[in-house]
């Protein structure tokens, strides 16, 4: 079999496989052909691909060769002409925002392995690629904030006085919260943290950071492990107690998300304009509408000195290593899908692959997929 590995469009600095990841590939007895300049903003050469065993083509050539192509995000409409007759595509693909793209491809028969639909079960760990992501975007936030701060994290002692530790406030808890926790605290910050789920409480407490509990929470055990949608009640007591901690902190790193919804909202303008001049908000949520109300995605802006960032793609700012875990993820899901003949086998009966093939054979597959878009 062949495996191909495109380069990606647009801004996106990552790519699907460095050439570590190749050579691993290499020995499940498979061929990979990259396309040329593929790796290029990860500082990734074709010669380093050439050296780990792949062969260096055009994209069309990727297209034409390959039964399995790679991408980090899911590839435009103009690539589908290039698809071969049920050709594997393997990426991002976000359903509930490129639901078109995902009914042309099934209309195409084409397959996709959604790597965003991997079931969150323990056996599924190692090819999480939304938990390798979001641990890059934690991390990457936190130190974005801290530059761009008028205020040092840490507590300062010194000949000229005393400099109180920031604070910095967090909302949600998940991987992406959970890392910033953890770096927000060793750069010396005091941490408060808000979530709706009950089970993060320790966890926040044993990274060092302070849990803010709202009483009345909704939680939904068939919901595996993710947020729901909470009562109105329930968001007019959580905002009021979120400005409360706003206007008291110097950053705010917002991650709070519900699959498949639009992101809570938790940051009203009251609250912006509650919060010291100088004062920094990370908005991680951008990209699925926010959880800061003035949140433009792609956009920094200043609202009486308070800057906002909007930013859901810090994952590209780290290309080296954040595609260096996306391509370890890859290859963890394909221990799953290669025979020991290198040959790729979709066995339906598998919770992991079943959960991961948004389409195949001209139906949609994955429940989660038919969940989100409503598909009978
Ligand atoms: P996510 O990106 O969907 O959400 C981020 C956080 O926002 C979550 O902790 C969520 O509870 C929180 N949130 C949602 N609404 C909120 C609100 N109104 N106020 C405050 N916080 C709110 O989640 P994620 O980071 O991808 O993962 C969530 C959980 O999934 C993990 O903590 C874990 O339990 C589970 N998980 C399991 C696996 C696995 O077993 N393979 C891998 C990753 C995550």
């Amino acid at each position: 079999m062949i495996i191909g590995i495109l380069k990606e469009t647009g801004t996106e600095k990552r790519v699907a496989m460095l050439p570590g990841e190749i050579t691993v590939l290499k020995k499940s007895g498979v061929d990979v052909i990259v396309e040329r300049n593929a790796g290029e903003n990860a500082f990734a050469s074709d010669e380093e691909y050439k050296k780990a065993g792949a062969e260096i083509s055009s994209r069309k050539d990727v297209f034409a060769k390959a039964s399995l192509v790679i991408s980090v995000d899911h590839i435009p409409e103009d690539d589908l002409k290039y698809c071969m007759d049920k050709q594997i595509l393997c990426s991002i693909i976000n359903p509930v925002e490129n639901a078109q793209w995902l009914e042309m491809v099934r209309i195409q028969k084409l397959t996709v392995l959604a790597l965003d639909l991997i079931p969150r079960i323990t056996r599924a760990q190692t090819m999480d690629i939304l938990s390798s992501m979001a641990t890059v975007s934690g991390y990457k936030a936190v130190l974005h904030a801290a530059s761009l701060s008028p205020r040092f994290f840490p507590m300062f002692m010194s000949a000229a006085g005393t400099i109180k530790p920031s604070r910095v406030l967090i909302l949600g808890a998940g991987v992406a919260g959970l890392q910033a926790i953890a770096i927000a605290r060793k750069l010396g910050a005091v941490v408060e943290v808000f979530d709706v789920r009950a089970a993060v409480k320790e966890e926040v407490k044993s990274l060092g950071g302070k849990f803010i509990e709202v009483e009345g929470a909704r939680e939904d055990a068939a919901a595996g492990g993710y947020a729901v949608e909470q009562s109105d009640d329930f968001k007019k007591k959580q905002q009021e107690l979120i400005q409360q901690r706003a206007a008291a902190s110097d950053v705010v790193i917002a991650t709070a998300q519900i699959p498949g919804r639009k992101a809570p909202l938790l940051l009203l303008k009251e609250t912006v304009a509650a919060m010291k001049p100088g004062s920094i908000i990370i908005d991680l949520a951008a990209s699925t509408g926010g959880n800061c109300e003035l949140t433009e995605n792609g956009k920094t802006l200043n609202v009486n000195g308070v800057t906002i960032i909007g930013k859901s793609d810090y994952p590209s700012d780290m290309p080296t290593d954040a595609s260096k875990m996306f391509g370890s993820n890859i290859i963890n899901l394909l221990k799953i899908l290669i025979d020991k003949e290198g040959n790729l086998i979709l066995n339906m009966e598998d919770e992991i692959i079943n959960g991961t093939i948004a389409v195949h054979a001209g139906e949609y597959v994955s429940q989660r997929v038919k969940q989100l878009l409503n598909i009978k």
